[in-house]
């Protein structure tokens, strides 16, 4: 009985042996090893260039094989767009069209056709032309906690913002107040975000950002501090007095807030007026 079953067993095991073996032969052989050939290694990403593929089967001796029939490639890339193709029957050859994106660098292509895979890169490349520095607002308090956002982006010679597959590391730096240092721009994504702050210092600060080779600056300006008033009274007040000099009372601080009716700035909750704006608050 047990050798019967292992008779069986080896006669089933031959069996798939000879397909698989059919199969390779036929894949192989009968087809062809199917390639990937770019006919150009590189393009813009500006999402509209394109670079043609050569999709192919060539026998061992990589000779160009006619195919007996139809044969599907199904194309795949890590970044841009590509359709599959149909090597004819009757043909050797057929030209996919792989349309880049606006991500910049290293793009692989994967091609298959049955058990058959083939593989191929190409490059998409950024010609970085200007670093775009936009900084809101652009006017701070120089209180030492104020802050500035500065988004930097990177623009090519046709003016299209673009990203990278690589990592964008953007040097930062400010004559005034402090500044995210470095900035990193993330592969795929089309911006890096910095954090201007404010010093006590009043005057203009310079942001420069640099990425290699490239520059730019913009000026943000760090102004005195606003105005002040008493918040129980509503008399203006300078910054340095705690003790009005009108109503003569200290100012308040109390750990309960509310928001200013007129300027939802954030004051001591029993504040009868606005330090900020100098709005009476209601009862
Ligand atoms: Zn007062
Ligand atoms: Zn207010």
């Amino acid at each position: 009985m047990q050798e019967e079953t292992i008779s069986i067993f080896l006669i089933f095991s031959l069996f798939l042996v000879v397909i698989i073996i059919t199969a390779a032969f036929h894949e192989f052989w009968i087809k062809g090893r199917l390639l990937l050939n770019p006919l150009k290694p590189n393009v813009p990403c500006d999402g509209i260039s394109n670079i043609p593929i050569k999709v192919q089967f060539v026998d061992p001796f990589g000779k160009p094989r006619k195919q007996k029939r139809d044969r599907l490639v199904e194309l795949r890339s890590s970044s841009g767009n590509i359709q599959n193709v149909v090597v004819p029957e009757g043909k050797e050859t057929a030209i996919a069209v792989l349309r880049s994106s606006n991500i910049c660098g290293l793009v692989s292509l994967k091609g298959r056709s049955g058990i058959q895979k083939a593989h191929a890169r190409v490059n998409f490349i950024g010609n970085v032309e200007e670093l775009v520095l936009e900084i809101s607002p652009t006017k701070i308090p120089a209180d030492g906690i104020s802050i500035s956002s500065v988004v930097i982006k990177v623009k090519d010679r046709k003016g299209n913002f673009i990203t990278s597959q690589d990592e964008w590391i953007v040097e930062m730096s400010t004559t005034l107040g402090t500044i995210t240092n470095p900035v990193k721009i993330s592969p795929g994504t089309f911006s890096g975000i910095a954090i201007l702050t404010s010093g006590k210092e009043t005057g203009i600060a310079t942001v420069r950002a640099t990425l290699g080779t490239l520059h730019s600056e913009k000026d943000v300006v760090i102004e005195e501090l606003p105005e002040r008033y008493c918040m129980n009274c509503g008399d203006p007040l300078k910054r340095d007095l705690n003790t009005c000099p009108n109503c003569k009372k200290t100012q308040i601080s109390d750990n309960e807030i509310k928001e200013c009716n007129s300027c939802t700035s954030i004051i001591p909750a029993n504040a009868m007026f606005c330090d900020r704006c100098g709005a009476k608050q209601p009862v």
